[in-house]
Order: C-alpha cells, then structure tokens, then sequence
C-alpha cells in the first residue's frame, strides 16, 4: 500500500485539483492507496481568521466565512457534473452551517476556547477532503472516504494534539484490514481526542496524518505531494540557486525541517523511522521530476553539507550571573519554567564556564518567558547572584546540517568567515554533538544575504554573485555596462563570477531590480525609470543587503564622492574613477581607508590615476613587498597630451580643447584639467598611497593658463577666453620649437616635495615620445634605483577608463 499526501496548493481550485486526481488515479491501478488531503491553500489561516475576528465582536467572520464557502461551491461547480452536486452541495451546506453556529457564539461571548479554536481551524480539511472524495469517485469508482477523526486518536491538548499511537495504530489497521477499496481519501490535519472533541495535530499536520497512516498500515512508501520539486538545499523561494536534494537520511531531513524546512512538518519522520518507510516528496505540478528521497541509508554525493535552513522571528534570552556557576540545577529550573509555560526551546548553548546560559525560542513566546524565569530565579536577582534575564528579539536561526560533517574538517570555520566577510553579525553559535547540524543565530535582517552567502559557498562550485548599484551613467558608464553585457558569460564560465547590475542612475533616473537589470534595452528602461534621489538610492542599497554589494561612482560629481563613507560601513565595497575623495582632505581619504579595512569592505579607484593603467595595483604590490617609493615622475593627464601634441601652428589652441572634450578625453569641466588641478588630484594620490601624507595645497601647482581664463566660470567663458589669449599659448609653441623640445605637462615627487606644470622635454627623455593621448609614470624606490620601474599607455577615453572600473570590480570578486 502506498500513502499519499497532496497539500494546499496542490488542491488550491479546480484546476490543480484535477491534476491531484490524475496521479492518485494513475498510481491506483497498480497499489492499493491512501490518499491524504490538506485544505484549500489559505483556508486555515482564513478559518483561524475567521475565529479570532468573531471573538472580538466583528462582525466580519461572516464575510471570511462566506469567502471559504465561495471558494469550496466553485470548485464544486467545475469538478462535479451538475446532476451529481445535490448530494455534496447539501453536506458543504450543513459543515458551513455547523462552522457558522460555532463562529456565531464566539461572536455573543466575545472569546474563542481553545476547544472551539481547534473545531474551526479543522473544517478546512474537513470540507476539502470530502469535496475531492466525490471528484475522485467519478475517476476512480472503487474508492472512499474516510475521517481521519475516526481513526486518529490524540489527547487533548488542543492546537497541538499528541497522537496515542497505540489505539490510533490498531484503528487505522482494522479499518484498512476490512476495507476492499483501492482508494481511500481522508483529510489531514484533524484528529480527535477521547471525548470525540476535535483535535489538530499541529500547523502543517497533514504531513503528519499521512505518516501516522503509512506507518500504521506498514505502506512501502509514503508520497508528500507539493508545489515544489523535492526538498531543496535552501528555501527555494529566498535562494533562487537552489537545488533539490536527491537523496537524504530520516536525520539529515528531520533536522532540515526542524530548522525551518517547512515543506515537511518535523514530526512526520518519526512515525515512519521505526520500518524504515520511505518518504518521497513530489511536486504536482511536475510530476516527472523525481524530487527528494527521504531513506535510512541514502546514496550520498561528495557535499558533506546537505542543506541550509532557517527559522525566523527568533528571541534569544540570556541568563548570567555567578550565582549560576557551580551551582547545579540553575538550568534544571530554566528549563523546567519554560515547559510549564509550554514554550519550546530552539535552541541552547552554554558557555563552558557555566557562567551563562542562551536559549533561542519563537519571538512570540519572549516576554512570557522573561517574566516566568525572572520570577523563578527572583530571589538570585534580588541578590545580585543572576542578572534579570535578558531577550533580545527579531533574531533568526540558520542551520548548516549534513551527516557527514563529522567526518569533515573546517566546515564551521568556513561558516563564520563566510558570514563574517560580509558582515553578518553572529550573537550565538550551536553545533550538536551529532555534527549533523551546526547553527548561528543572526538578526533578522542578514537572513536573505546570510542563506546566499551560505549557499554559494557550499553548493555553487565556488561561483560568487557580485551586486552592482551604479551611479553615473555617460560616456564612461555606458561602456561599463556594454562591457559587462558582453564580459557577462565569460566571467561566469571562466573565473565564476556572477556579475549582476541592480541599480543605474544618473541625475534624472534611477532604475532599481532585486534580481538583476537585464542589459539588453537599459538606456530606455533607465529613462523610463522613476525620478533619481540619491538618498533614496542610499537606503535601497542598504535595505536590499545583498551579498558581495558593490556601489560603483562613474561621476566627477562632489556630492557622490561625499557618500562612500555611508556604503563602506555598511560592507559595501566602493569602486570609483571620481578622484574627488581620495584627493580631499587627507583626514577624509584616511577615514575612508579605514572604514573599508574596518568592515571587510574594498574601496578601489584604480582609474583614479592613469585611466585603464595598472598603476595604483602595482604601487600597492611595491609597497606590500616592502618597497619605498622615492621619488615619481609622470606625465598623468591623457587630456594634456592630446592637446600638446595636437597642438600646432595650422591647429589652434581653443579647437583643439574643443576636439578633446568632443572625443571625452578632458573632465565635463575642461578647465579641471587645464588648469593643472586633474594632475595635482592625480599626483596627490600617489603619493598618499605611497604612503606618504600630503594635502592638495602642499602641490605646488605651476599653472599654464593666464589668470583671466582662469578666472571664467562657465564652460562658454573659458573658451572665449581661449580664443583671446591665443598669444599666449602660440608663444609658448615658438619657446618650445626654438629649444627643440615638446610640450608636456609633468607632475613630479621628489624628497617629500610635489608640483605640477609645463616643461619643454628634451629629445632625449623618455617622455618626449608620448604619443596620443598616453601617460607615463616612473617610479624610483628603494629596488628601482637608477632605472625607473615605468609604466606607460593610453591614459584617457572612455574604454579604457572602463575597462579599468571593469578591472576593479573583478579584484573585488577575485578576493
Ligand atoms: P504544502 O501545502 O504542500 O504542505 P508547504 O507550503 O507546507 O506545502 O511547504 C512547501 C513550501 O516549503 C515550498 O513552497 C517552499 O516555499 C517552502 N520551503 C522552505 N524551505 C524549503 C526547502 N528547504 N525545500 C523545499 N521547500 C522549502
Ligand atoms: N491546513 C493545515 C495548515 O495550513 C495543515 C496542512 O496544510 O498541513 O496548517
Ligand atoms: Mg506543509
């Protein structure tokens, strides 16, 4: 005989109750089957509802009523030919009304008992099941159904029955012994107790009832139907990676579902334990799919690690105080107040000094309990021997479990670095003496990332989600996001890396999605996206709390590079081509590096300097081997370049600034570069990351540009200015002509002194040569002491800057 459990949305309507109807007829032509049934899906929690709006006197139980009765006559109508109907619509009929009478008197006494609670949260099986009995008959003729209250005996403790399995088992035995149909169909969830009182076994029960039957009957498998393919190595519906788990013991899967699995409510195992029934569990709507084998000994893969659960709405309460230690029977009391409160305990740890002790329960069950533990322990506290205890609520637990964990080393140690890397707080840690489970508890907001986190480290062959939110979307941006579109599946495949855009923005727009911009057709989605607010962008990067978050500034804006601080201390990585920050006061480019060490959190600007160059990552690699930088010398505006070398006797000054900005090879505000500032910002980066420590104004800065130009204030002006003093600069042409020399714009280091400006360079300097619009840095340390350490090349343009953001992002993954 093979038992089968189909749950709420399994029999949600018509529609998937047909395709219910379908497997148990399929699989009856060859087994004798008991079918179990849950309610429709919502219509417990409408019944409790229900219940709990007529005890406070409102009277909209009658809607919520009319609600369920709605729902169960409609799919009535489309299962059942009409001529069929009268027969059922009359038993529907008469449990709407017994549901009504119970629900009408909780309204005049204005209270619900837990008795009555337990009648009314169990109709919603009583009237699925009876409804799919009928539906089934027109397909399978030789089948019944069945009470499960007939059957399955409990006490009374209502909401939560204990089964007595001694009656139970010899009822169900006797009825299946004498029953000659091949089908039996009986609803889940409801029991009842000695005084034919009904009883439920728990939330999620139906699993449950359908194990009590197969174990009764000694079935050769138990089947749990669902809406999903198997149990999963995570909650599917929060890790969107998630895998079901083939194949897996009683010990792995009761302690998965203990800790928040809920496609299997945690009791159901152990009836089944003693014969070793099997448990499949199966999704209705993909019936094909082979789902999860639940056995004693399953085929084991390589993964030591089984799966990640989690439970949520988590208090944790703590007791300490000298009074504890050494003093046996502290935590028999503890725990002898919490059972007589009825409060399940979750989780425990001690430390081994006995000085304190730490119990995870539901949230619910929190200020119940401090109030019970206070009092039992009243006369310690009065004494100052125990502290009065301690909640701390909205806590989660997550769980790693796996039977063969024991057998592996480190596995905790990659947990907590894991969740330490990205700054996901741990309050406790539990690991059983079985090794089958190791749990943290951790707040409530870090659940999502934590799960992810967790499960890419374990299950992901090592792939690592990177999450993008980028301001700053012009010239340089768009590149960024081209390259990204094209690099996308190369990354995956080649480093695994799963590079993801969540956010865009620029001035105007923004354009926020959890699960990743799709980069085909962005520009228009950006343009149609909602008004930009940069604080608002701020706290949605924050409240998603993705994992591996990376906020990258593709602006020249003030404001932005102002911001980096809020992401950083978050554990949000920073990438940036904006070198306002790290150029600003050197107090703020110290808080910055700070934060980034202090929270795991990288802070790049590689394109700072040089563009696409690596010049930032080599002189960090110098200093890291212990290198001294002495002195530098560098030509570091590609703009400057372009300019100086295009720059000619048939080519005027002002249009070959104009061409530059055309080709975006100068800052939006040209003047930025001309007046030497890009340079001494660049310069000035260097330096302080040579780890010297320098201020903008220590640079001295030679500027080229007469002081009227200077002193312009729109881009308009500065070129009209340019055009005026165009003597000015043909002069400085001839100088260079008559000294056969060039142009260049040199920012220089040297024996703890800095400055930018103008040289004419000889023919023989390697700087003469410097083409287009390339730079040239040379470094002189302690190692590279006559012949400089060079690094050289296109210093400007969009690409290139792209490619080096592009760059920064993938160190961030690599680490
Ligand atoms: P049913 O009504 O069929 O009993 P439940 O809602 O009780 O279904 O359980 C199935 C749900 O359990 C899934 O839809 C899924 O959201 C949730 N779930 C949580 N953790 C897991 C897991 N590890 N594997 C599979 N499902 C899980
Ligand atoms: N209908 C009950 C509940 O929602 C039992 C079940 O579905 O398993 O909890
Ligand atoms: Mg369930």
């Amino acid at each position: 005989m093979i038992v089968l459990k189909f749950g709420g949305t399994s029999v949600a309507n018509a529609e998937n109750i047909s395709k219910t109807i379908a497997i148990v007829s399929n699989k009856s032509n060859d087994d004798k089957l008991a079918v179990v049934v849950s309610a429709f899906s919502g219509v417990t929690d409408l019944l409790i509802l229900a219940g709990k709006t007529a005890a406070a006197k409102d009277k909209n139980y009658k809607n919520i009523v009319a609600e369920i009765e709605q729902k169960h006559k409609a799919a009535i109508d489309e299962l059942i030919p009409l001529t069929e109907q009268t027969e059922i619509i009359n038993t529907i009929n008469s449990n709407i009304n017994h549901l009504k009478t119970l629900l009408d008197g909780c309204y005049l006494l204005g209270e619900i008992s837990i008795r009555t609670a337990d009648s009314v949260a169990g109709f919603g099986e009583l009237l699925s099941s009876q409804i799919i009995a009928v539906a089934l008959k027109q397909k399978v003729s030789n089948s019944e159904f069945k009470d499960s209250r007939e059957l399955i005996k409990t006490n009374s403790n209502f909401g939560k029955a204990s089964v007595d399995f001694e009656k139970t088992n010899k009822l169900i035995a006797d009825y299946f012994d004498k029953n000659s149909n091949q089908v039996v169909l009986l609803p889940g969830f409801i029991a009842s107790d000695t005084a034919e009182n009904s009883t439920t076994l728990g939330r999620g029960g139906s699993d449950y009832t359908a194990a009590i039957i197969a174990a009764a009957v000694k079935a050769s498998i138990l089947e749990i139907w669902t809406d999903v393919n198997g149990m999963f190595t995570a909650n599917p519906k929060i890790v969107k990676q998630a895998q079901p788990i083939e194949n897996i013991s009683y010990q792995e899967a009761m302690e998965l579902s203990h800790f928040g699995a809920k496609v299997l409510y945690p009791p159901t195992i152990q009836p089944v334990l003693k014969d070793s029934i099997p448990i499949f569990i199966k999704n209705t709507f993909e019936p094909d799919v082979y789902g999860t084998l639940i056995s004693k000994n399953p085929v084991s893969n390589t993964n030591p690690i089984k799966g990640i659960s989690h439970i949520d709405k988590i208090a944790l309460l703590t007791l300490e105080g000298s009074g504890m230690i050494g003093i046996s029977g502290s935590s028999k009391r503890l725990f002898e107040t919490l059972s007589r409160e009825n409060i399940n305990v979750i989780f425990i740890t001690q430390a081994s000094s006995e000085h304190s002790i730490c119990i995870g329960i539901l949230n619910s069950d929190a200020d119940v309990a401090k109030e019970a533990i206070d009092t039992t322990f009243e006369i310690e506290i009065s004494q100052n021997k125990i502290d009065p205890c301690v909640v701390e609520k909205d806590l989660c637990i997550v769980a790693l479990v796996g039977e063969s964990m024991k057998n592996h080393q480190g596995i905790s140690g990659k947990m907590f670095s894991t969740l330490g890397k990205n700054n996901v707080n741990i309050r406790a840690i539990a690991q059983g003496a079985s090794e089958r489970n190791i749990s943290v508890v951790i707040n409530e907001k870090d659940v999502k990332k934590a799960l992810n986190t967790l499960h890419e480290r374990f299950f992901e062959d090592n792939t690592k989600q990177l999450n993008l939110f980028v301001m700053g979307i012009g010239n340089v941006g768009e590149k960024f996001i081209d390259q990204i579109a094209q690099q996308k599946k190369f990354l995956k495949d080649n480093l695994k890396i799963n590079l993801r855009v969540i956010a865009l923005s620029n001035s105007r727009k923004m354009l926020f999605d959890e699960e990743g911009i799709s980069l085909k057709d962005w520009k228009n989605e950006v343009n149609n996206g909602e008004t930009a607010n940069v604080n608002e962008f701020i706290s949605r990067v924050k409240a998603l709390n993705l994992r591996n978050s990376i906020f990258v500034d593709i602006t020249a804006d003030y404001d932005i590079a102002s911001i980096y601080d809020q992401f950083l201390s978050e554990n949000i990585a920073v990438v940036t081509c904006n070198k306002i920050a790290c150029s600003s006061k050197l107090e703020n480019y110290k808080k910055l590096k700070s934060l980034s060490r202090k929270y795991n959190a990288p802070f790049l600007f590689e394109t700072n300097v040089g563009a696409g160059l690596p010049i930032i990552d080599t002189l960090k690699h110098l200093i890291a081997s212990g290198d001294k930088v002495n002195k530098i010398n560098a030509v570091l505006s590609g703009s400057l370049n372009f300019i100086f070398n295009n720059f000619s006797e048939t080519y005027n000054f002002h249009d070959v600034v104009k061409e530059a900005g055309v080709q975006g090879f100068t800052e939006p505000d040209p003047k930025i570069d001309l007046s030497g500032v890009d340079v001494a910002r660049k310069i000035l980066i260097l330096i302080r990351e040579s780890g010297y420590a320098m201020e903008m104004e220590d640079i001295e800065n030679n500027c080229f540009l007469p002081q009227e130009c200077m002193e312009t204030t729109n881009n308009e002006d500065f070129f009209k200015s340019l055009t005026k003093h165009a003597d000015h600069f043909n002069n400085l042409l001839k100088e260079a002509k008559a000294k056969d020399s060039r142009i260049k714009f040199v920012a220089s280091f040297d024996n703890g002194k800095a400055s930018v400006g103008l040289q004419f360079i000889p023919k023989e300097s390697p700087f003469y040569n410097l083409e287009g619009k390339d730079n040239i840095v040379e470094f002189y340390t302690d190692r590279y002491i006559e012949q400089p350490l060079i690094i050289k090349g296109a210093g400007a343009g969009a690409a290139v800057t792209a490619s080096g953001i592009f760059a920064d992002v993938i160190r961030i993954g690599n680490v």
